[in-house]
Formats: C-alpha cells, structure tokens, sequence
C-alpha cells in the first residue's frame, strides 16, 4: 500500500556529487523531501535501509516491454534471424489481450530489477486497441514510462494512421503524470525518406520526442540521410547508436540528439564493436543504458553497466596492448556508469528535472541493494561493490513515485500474480497460434 510519508531509515544514500554516506531518505507525497541524519517523520511508513545502499532507481532508456511474455526465446542469433522469429514470428500472433499480459509481466522484470523508469519501444501494435492495453499494463504495473509507441516493427509500420488516437491519449494523460508518449519511428534504416519525412513531422505535430534504431553494423547512414532531410533536432533518440562515423556524431552533438547504448544485444549480437556509451562521453552527447530485448538478453541493468565498462577499457587499451605495454590509465569508471544509467537515462527521456538522482524535490524513484550478502559485504567502497557484484536479487526495495513495488526482496504491487497467470496464459495462446 503507498503511504503519503514514507522513511527509509540508516542506508547508504549515493548523492549526486558521488559521495555517499549514512542517511535517512524522507518520501512524502511521492516526493524526495530530505536526506539527513537521524530524521524524524511521525506516523511515516519506515522502511529499515541498514545494511543497505540506497541509488537512484535505474532508467532503461530502450525497452521492448511486450517482449516481457517471450524472455530468453530467441538468444544467441543475429539481428534479421531475431527479427524473423520475434517481430515477423511471434509478434504476429499477438492480440491486445497479449499486449497487456506481455508489457505488464515485461514492466515487473524491470522493476524486480531496480528499474523505476522505462523507455517502452512498442513496435508490435497493430490497432488503437493494442495501444490501450499497452498503456493500461503501463499503468498497472506503477513503473515510470515514456511510451514510444508506432506501428509494427515490420513495413506496415506507418504511424501516420494512429494520429487521431494519439491527439485523444495526449488529452486523457497530460504531460506531468507517471506515463508521458513519444513515438518510437522506423526512421532511415527501415523505411523510405518519404515515409521518414512524413513520421517525423507528424511527431513534431503532436510535440511528441522520437525514438528510432539507427547506427547498427551493416546499416550505415541515418543521421547522415536525417541531416541531408533537415530533420535532425534535440527531440530524437537513437538506439544503439553503435556505428555512427565521426562526422554523425558531430551532427547529433550539433543537433542536442541523445543515445542509448544496449550493450549485452549491441555486442553480442554483433550491431558494433563499441557500445555508444564511449563515443557519446567523448562527444557530448547525452547518453543512457537499455536492456533492449529479454527475448534475447538479460533484465537488468547492472551486467549492461558491467558490460559498458569492460567493451570501452577493451576499446582504449586494445592499441596500447597491441604495442605490447600495459596500460598507465583506465577509461571511464563506475560512477560513470551508474550516471548514464539512471540520470543520463533521464535526460533521454525528458524526465531529468523530476528523476535520475536523489536530491530534494525529485520525484521519489529509488532502489535499495542490500549489501549484506558475502558477495557484497567488503571492506571497500559500498557503492564500488554494487556495481562489481550486485543483480536483480539484491534489489531489496523498490519505490516508483513513493510508491513501493519491491519489498523485502519480493515485488509488492496489486498485480504481481495476476500478472503471471495473465503472461503464462497468452503464452499457450500464442504458442496455440502459430502451430
Ligand atoms: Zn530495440
């Protein structure tokens, strides 16, 4: 149940100036109102944070949350064998009673993951139906989204024919709430310029930010095609971003566009050699982490940060190695990543003014890890030993808008079995429908 004052007593809060340090967080009306010492909150909820560090919750800044139903169902293969199996396969088979089941069993793995906010790519609805029940399990499953919806991933994908459905969503959920829109386009990679300029516009229409895939290995030139269009702005976020050129970084730095790196899927499936979050740092560039896609990779956070980490010191110490020296320095540290994972991701998504950090007047969006487990218990810096060692199941408490849906270790909101019956349900359906 949320309470109107929430406390959450003796953990180790990270503060945004890197330091952290033994405080109590007070919550009240779904807002951060003080971190201190020893405060005091009669007739608070408390919530015991000894032994515990208490972060920002992460932001995923590229999700496919109605994959949530079809985790660990296509790993291991590359992007178009994927595509077939997935998007042209699975995907098909799905109706807005799947949609629902999907996002909200997709947005719970986020959550049990310390995830507080998403970045949810929907690119597998098919009518304003599909729509609705991917905004109602957004809002049931109580995590912070921007809903970057669009057609079908495939080439019926044009957007264009939801606009009268988009104007009436803007009208039912005003800017400001826990849920906020963009639309998620095929862009330059996967439709042609005319289709690109009439997408783009009508987003720009609604005052609605973009999000496309672009950059990935094999399919070079989409910010080059959008500049040649005069389309590029500070309103655009590219996913994976993995091989941009020099000159296309230049134009998105120039243009205030921001990135997400995906590094398990971006590596692995082989998109590039370099996640974005290298680059990006080097540029300017305003940069988050997503997880991408459970139906081929993992549901946190914490192994992408991992992951983002070890690809860029392989990147700047390759050359050095290949000399046959040892390198002097290292690139890039962990609270580097920890700010591209929950602020950066923020700032992806328009939402830095009100989450990302914990400071006073930020929406309450925090995770505690409990540090107690031999894997996390060191000698060392706490918040060091979380990024090294820390995963899903030591996330002990989550907090979206004050509202806590992780607790002691388990999730906690009203639709966590439902969900599951929902998810193990659609998944004999869609089995049922593609013998
Ligand atoms: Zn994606």
């Amino acid at each position: 149940m949320s309470s109107s004052a929430l406390l959450l007593r003796g953990g180790q809060v990270l503060r945004p100036d890197r330091t952290s340090g033994r405080a109590d967080v007070l919550v009240r009306d779904g807002v951060i109102q003080e971190i201190g010492a020893d405060l005091a909150a009669p007739g608070a909820e408390v919530i015991d944070a000894t032994g515990r560090l208490v972060l920002p919750g992460f932001v995923d800044a590229h999700r496919h949350l109605w994959l949530g139903a079809l985790s660990a169902s296509s790993s291991g293969v590359p992007l178009f064998t994927y595509a077939q199996q997935i998007n042209e396969g699975h995907g098909d088979a799905f109706t807005a009673d799947d949609i629902y089941a999907g996002v909200l069993w997709g947005a719970l793995q986020a959550i049990n993951a310390g995830v507080t906010t998403v970045a949810d790519w929907a690119h597998n609805l098919g009518s304003p139906a599909d729509i609705d029940a991917n905004v109602r399990a957004l809002s049931d499953s109580g995590i912070r989204a921007r809903l970057f919806f669009g057609g079908k991933a495939t080439s019926s994908g044009d957007v264009s024919r939801f606009a009268d459905h988009a104007r009436d969503m803007l009208a039912r959920h005003p800017a400001g709430g826990r849920l906020e829109f963009g639309l998620g386009l095929r862009g330059p990679s996967m439709s042609t310029p005319e289709e690109t300029e009439r997408e783009f516009t009508l987003a720009r229409e609604l005052g609605l930010p973009i999000s496309i895939h672009a950059g990935m290995a094999g399919l070079p030139g989409a910010v080059t095609q959008l500049h040649e269009q005069r389309l590029l702005g500070p309103d655009v976020n590219y996913a994976h971003a993995t091989e941009f050129s020099t000159r296309e970084w230049e134009l998105v730095a120039g243009s205030g566009g921001t990135v997400t790196a995906t590094p398990t899927v971006d590596l692995t499936m082989g998109l590039g050699v370099r996640p974005a979050t290298g680059p990006a740092a080097g540029h300017g560039v305003a940069a988050g982490l997503g997880a991408d896609t459970v139906a081929y990779g993992p549901s946190d956070l914490f192994g992408e940060m991992r992951l983002a980490l070890a690809a860029e010191r392989v990147h700047t110490n390759a050359p050095v190695v290949a000399r046959g020296e040892m390198p002097s320095e290292l690139a890039q540290d962990h609270q580097h990543l920890l700010e591209v994972a929950t602020r950066g991701g923020a700032q992806v998504l328009g939402f830095d003014k009100i989450t990302g950090e914990l400071s006073p007047g930020f929406r309450a969006d925090l995770i505690t890890v409990d540090l107690r487990g031999p894997h996390l218990d060191g000698f060392g810096d706490p918040v060091l030993a979380a990024f090294l060692g820390a995963g899903p199941r030591d996330v002990d408490t989550v907090v979206v808008d004050g509202t806590v849906l992780k607790r002691d270790g388990v999730l906690s909101g009203p639709h966590v079995e439902r969900a599951r019956q929902l998810v193990l349900a659609s998944r004999e359906r869609i089995r049922a429908r593609r013998r």
